[in-house]
């Protein structure tokens, strides 16, 4: 037996565990492993299964080819399907212009992976048009973040801070069910005498564990964040000092929370008087604060002004920028952190630098040997990039890369026509996922137990996947298809095979940027259990905590966002009279192609289901189990109905991890946040019907 200590392939928590498997290759088994803080050998059931699906019969082991668009999928070798995908690209450009040419990454990829993905598409296909899942995720705290401190980094301090605060209002967050070890810290604080507030739509398994669970309906958090700044003006309870010294634009936040006095806050959000005002005293009273803040908040057409309204509560009561408090986003997707820092997204370069930046676009060039003229400028975001795809100015030939979109893109059918309608739809995976099942070339990628690679926690902690095991003959690493593919396309050097390498490359991309790693090493995460970025040298220790004496912006004070309240891109009316809201179950992750294929996942969530109010379900002659057909201006589910006091009247509620008859993001609206391109999954306008 081989022993390797690793980290979970799935949520942000990036959960330490431990792999032992015989030396013959057959089934590995997770073990705890105490050792790594964040879960201190805790694991949730995704975890404890995260080695079924690399066995199951569902793994591709060989690339598979279409003749032709139409055709049946069959086996091909190696050589091949690279080829193929090569002259495809290669074609696409030539005939279409290099814009033409497209990349989808995601949020799962590792550190070397996305950093190589974005300098491939920079760099060999010379294309702007690069973006990834993440867009999805947690695009809004991201931008509001970096508007706020000049810095984005999911929580500015290790989770275990969290057990040592006095209070913390978690907004659109359900770590219960997402990230279920995540939770000793909240209960840590409960223990401590410290206080939870919950904000939620629904009755979550989070929420029944809160002080105080305040309900709105659904688009509404932002106008109940400017309520509480209403109030602890009026009650003068603002922290004058700090805000004197540490910040810069309170006046303007002030002035725009004016018109939201505690009775139209009520109006609007449905959460009564008496809990806004409880709220904001628990909150001001405790010495110490956090909102963190996950996508129920995010994923809106206005996340960013909304993430930005929590923000400037923090700062308008002191609670940022000093130890135990301040602002944080829980982060979705294993590598959800450093999968936006290293140049997959559209408007970035590794680092976390801005592609428009001319010295940033010089610092990548001379790392990359290219001249600075030659890197593309910004490309559109993910959903805009899906739109566009086969169309005129659009991209005809597409590489996927950890992403399965036709489950996890909102407005999901019209997604799917755009990438059937594609010259070249290339994905990599290791099951054939939705998306792969369009594919013209589906590449069988090793994953995460068999190849070492880096990640980033939800805590900005840089930390070591380690292969434990073979993969099975006919898989090849995602690094390895890269290398071929810029080969085949005249890029010889560039490419490194072997993931400690390209780290050393993305160490010195990421110099002197704000994600800095130039003092991370391989043997520095193994013997220091990870490593907190920014890290700029070898010899300084990591930055667990950030923003302490100064935030990350010019003159070193945190910025109030001046935000107003706007309503939800759809509101209900009479044809759609329900809000219906997305989110996620305990025993999927993301769009299900991994965890659907655990059999014990698959027993305990085995399909969509509708949630719906008793009152609701009783207007409508709806019994539990009964098929609900549920509408938008989109298109239409069906699922059968669940039927719960813990979710509002108003609204109903869907896990977006199916595909087929019951796929929520069929009916989502792509309605766009302006700052971050992220589409509104959290609230749309629907019709429920019973199907007769
Ligand atoms: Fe994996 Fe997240 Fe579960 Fe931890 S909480 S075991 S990282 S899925």
């Amino acid at each position: 037996m081989t022993t390797t200590d690793t980290h979970c392939p799935y949520c942000s928590l990036q959960c330490g565990m431990r792999l032992r498997a015989p030396q013959d290759g057959g089934e590995a088994q997770v073990l705890e492993r105490p050792d790594f803080p964040v879960n201190r050998g805790a694991l949730c059931g995704k975890g404890r299964s995260a080695t079924a699906v690399l066995r199951s019969g569902a793994r591709l082991t060989a690339p598979l080819v279409r003749a032709e668009r139409g055709g049946e999928l069959r086996e091909a070798s190696w050589e091949e399907a690279l080829d193929r995908v090569a002259s495809g690209l290669a074609a696409a450009g030539r005939r279409h212009g290099r814009d033409a040419v497209a990349v989808f990454g995601g949020g799962g990829l590792t550190n070397e992976k996305a950093y190589l993905l974005g300098k491939f598409a920079r760099v060999v296909l010379r294309t702007p048009n690069i973006d990834y899942n993440g867009r999805f995720c947690m695009s809004s705290a991201a931008a509001a973040h970096r508007i706020a401190f000049g810095l984005d980094r999911g929580l500015p301090f290790p989770m275990a801070d969290i057990a040592t605060t006095g209070c913390v209002i978690l907004v659109g967050a359900n770590p219960a069910d997402t990230m279920p070890p995540a939770l000793r810290h909240f209960t840590g604080l409960r223990a401590n005498g410290g206080t939870l507030i919950v904000v939620d739509p629904r009755r979550t398994r989070t929420a029944e564990q809160a002080d105080l669970h305040l309900q709105p309906v659904p688009g509404t958090d932002l106008a109940l964040a400017l309520g509480l700044l209403h109030l602890a003006v009026a009650d003068r309870r603002v922290d004058e000092a700090f805000v004197a010294e540490r910040t810069t634009g309170f006046e303007a936040a002030r002035t725009a929370a004016t018109a939201h006095w505690p009775e139209r806050v009520e109006a609007l959000t449905g959460v009564p008087v008496h809990q806004l005002r409880e709220t904001l005293r628990l909150f001001a009273d405790a010495p110490t604060g956090m909102v963190l803040t996950a996508r129920g908040p995010e994923q809106q057409s206005k996340g960013t002004d909304t993430v930005g309204a929590w923000i400037n509560l923090c700062l308008a009561l002191g609670k940022a920028g000093r130890p135990g408090s301040g602002y944080g986003c829980l982060t979705g997707q294993g590598n959800g952190q450093g999968g936006r820092e290293h140049g997959q997204k559209a408007d970035q370069l590794p680092g976390y630098r801005s592609i428009e930046d001319p010295a940033a676009r010089a610092h990548i060039a001379d790392v990359w040997g290219v001249h600075p003229d030659e890197l593309p400028g910004p490309g559109r975001s993910a959903y805009e990039l899906l739109d566009g795809l086969g169309t005129a100015g659009g991209a005809r030939a597409l590489l996927v890369m950890g992403s399965n979109p036709v489950v996890s893109a909102p407005n999901a059918a019209h997604v799917t026509e755009r990438l059937r309608a594609l010259d070249l739809l290339v994905v990599s995976d290791l099951v054939l996922s939705e998306t792969a099942q369009l594919a013209d070339v589906v590449l069988p990628a090793a994953q995460w137990a068999e190849e070492t690679g880096t990640t980033t926690n939800l805590e900005g902690r840089v930390i070591l996947r380690r292969a434990a095991l073979t993969p099975p003959p006919g898989v090849r690493t995602d690094l390895h298809v890269l290398r071929e593919l810029a080969a085949r396309l005249g890029v010889d050097e560039g490419f490194p095979e072997r993931a400690e390498d390209a780290f050393e490359e993305l160490r010195r991309a990421s110099a002197g940027g704000a994600a800095d790693y130039a003092g991370i090493s391989y043997p520095r995460i193994r013997n220091e259990n990870g490593v907190f970025w920014p890290c700029p040298d070898e010899e300084h220790p990591g930055t667990p905590r950030l923003f302490l004496d100064r935030f990350a912006t010019p003159d070193g004070r945190a910025r109030f966002a001046p935000v107003t309240h706007r309503p939800a891109a759809e509101e209900p009316d009479r044809e759609y009279p329900l809000h219906l809201t997305t989110g996620r179950v305990l025993s999927q992750y993301q769009s299900g192609a991994q965890t659907r294929r655990v059999p014990e996942l698959n027993r305990a969530a085995p399909g969509p289901f509708v949630e719906l109010h008793p009152r609701l379900a009783a207007r409508l002659g709806v019994a539990e189990g009964d098929p609900l057909r549920v509408t938008s201006r989109r298109g239409r589910a069906v699922a059968p109905a669940r039927v719960t006091a813990a979710i509002r009247p108003d609204t109903v509620f869907m896990p977006f991890h199916w595909a087929g008859a019951g796929r929520a993001n069929t009916l989502t609206n792509p309605a766009l946040d302006p700052v971050s391109g992220m589409p509104e999954f959290k609230v749309c306008a629907v019709r429920v019907e019973r199907v007769r």
